[in-house]
């Protein structure tokens, strides 16, 4: 099992149950505001604001995932072998 896998059924044990009930309109708004929280902590945060709100994004990520039935791990193999446009890593795409 990747530690993608591990994180999707961490986040399916603790808040699947709560994840059906939300919905995914309601996760998605909830990712939204977390990756907006992560914004302001990359720019004006300290190391551990931006660990937090990396955390909160990741969870939210993973809780999103779950609600569509998709691997996160999946989503991951369309970067497993560099950049999707030009195949190279580093990708040699112009900037
Ligand atoms: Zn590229």
């Amino acid at each position: 099992m990747t530690e993608l896998d591990e994180l999707q059924r961490r986040m399916h044990a603790t808040y699947g149950e709560r994840d059906r009930r939300r919905g995914i309109p309601a996760t998605v708004a909830w990712l939204a505001e977390e990756v907006g929280e992560l914004a302001r902590a990359a720019r004006k945060g300290t190391r551990d604001d931006q660990l937090h709100e990396l955390g909160d994004t990741l969870a939210w990520l993973a809780s999103l995932a779950n609600q569509l039935g998709l691997s996160l791990d999946d989503a991951f193999a369309r970067y497993a072998n560099g950049c999707p446009r030009c195949g190279s890593t580093p990708c040699t795409c112009r900037e």
